[in-house]
């Protein structure tokens, strides 16, 4: 489904099959020499079949388009290496990319797994299928962005090219500037326009879906409190519209941030009591919370529970930077948390 938006930005909405999601959007952006596709859709062929039609409808070229992602889920990131030409450049944030460099590195994520309280007998699965998205993945182009990126010499093959903070990305009579707001990915950018306040926000904000927010099983960092932080970083802004990854536009951000706000406060009070003195594993703490899933915690597929502990995670270490909550790493080598009382 095509939709025009504004002069020379058009929304188009693509099928995701197999996903609760149900569609994802990309947008054309129509330029004077070059166009600039933001995100892609998934690299399923009902999706693909649906994307090129979409292009074919509006005239474009791929020799003369480009590609901005928003982030390197497959869902907005899939297609792009795949109808992308040999001349097409593709916009990627680093933190991302830089992951994906070393992709060893995200199977030994599942290791801690284990420690976290995921039942073993299931892990062993992650860890010895390659799931399809990774198949998928053009791993080599993405590692020789990084390497250029780094060495700070422009890429001399491949069509990959970072793109951080700040940038400029000219389209049309649009000026975009690239704004880092990192939290539903590690390195998730959206695309400001500031004379027309325009916002093009990937999974950042989405006005009928609550963007998830994970902390990966052997990762570091504290990915809600970023989060939290660039949707401040949102509300300050003087804004428009916004054009999300999934969904129609909107314009309300600033009562849609207040209610996603809200959102992880109520799971951070739920959180809190569940935990108890004898302490519990983000696993066991998963398995008390409540997930908009229409499905008792025993029938969640082995990814949706590992989703949903990696969510619980996020908050656990967001309260655990906060003192409301520590972790112990037991002699059975599994990782409880407790509540802290205070006085
Ligand atoms: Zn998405």
């Amino acid at each position: 489904m095509i939709e025009k938006i504004l002069p020379g930005i058009f929304r188009i909405e693509l099928p995701l099959p197999d996903s609760q999601l149900q569609t994802v959007n990309c947008y054309l952006l129509r330029g004077k020499e070059r166009d600039l596709l933001v995100d892609s859709g998934i690299n399923k062929e009902e999706c693909k079949t649906a994307l090129i039609e979409a292009l074919q409808e509006l005239d474009t070229n791929m020799e003369r388009t480009d590609f901005f992602i928003t982030h390197l889920h497959e869902d907005h990131f899939g297609l792009a290496p795949v109808i992308a030409s040999n001349v097409s450049t593709i916009y990627l944030n680093f933190p991302e990319a830089f992951f994906w460099r070393d992709p060893e590195k995200w199977k030994r994520g599942f290791i801690h797994g284990k420690k976290l309280g995921f039942p073993t007998e299931e892990l062993q699965s992650f860890i010895s299928d390659t799931p399809d998205f990774l198949k998928r993945l053009p791993l080599e182009e993405i590692k020789i962005a990084v390497e250029s990126y780094e060495k700070n010499t422009p890429p001399k093959k491949g069509r990959f090219q970072i793109i951080e903070d700040g940038e400029t990305l000219n389209v049309g009579d649009y000026s975009f500037r690239c704004l880092m707001t990192p939290g539903h990915s590690s390195g998730h950018i959206c695309l400001y326009e500031p004379q027309k306040n325009l916002l093009f926000c990937g999974d950042h904000i989405l006005e009928t879906i609550t963007p998830a927010i994970f902390l990966w099983s052997g990762e570091n960092g504290n990915p809600l409190s970023e989060y939290l932080s660039s949707l401040d970083r949102v509300f300050n802004m003087e804004i428009k519209m916004l054009l999300p990854g999934h969904r129609s536009t909107f314009q309300d951000y600033r009562g849609r941030i207040a209610e996603i706000k809200e959102h992880h406060c109520q799971r951070e009070r739920e959180i809190a009591s569940v935990l108890d003195i004898n302490g519990k594993t983000p696993y066991e703490i998963a398995s008390k919370v409540s997930w908009n899933i229409p499905l008792p915690w025993e029938q969640f597929s082995v990814e949706l529970r590992w989703m949903a502990m990696a969510e619980t995670l996020a908050h656990l270490k967001y309260m655990e930077n906060k003192g409301d909550v520590r972790s112990k790493l037991q002699d059975n080598e599994l990782e409880l948390y407790f509540p802290v009382e205070k006085g």
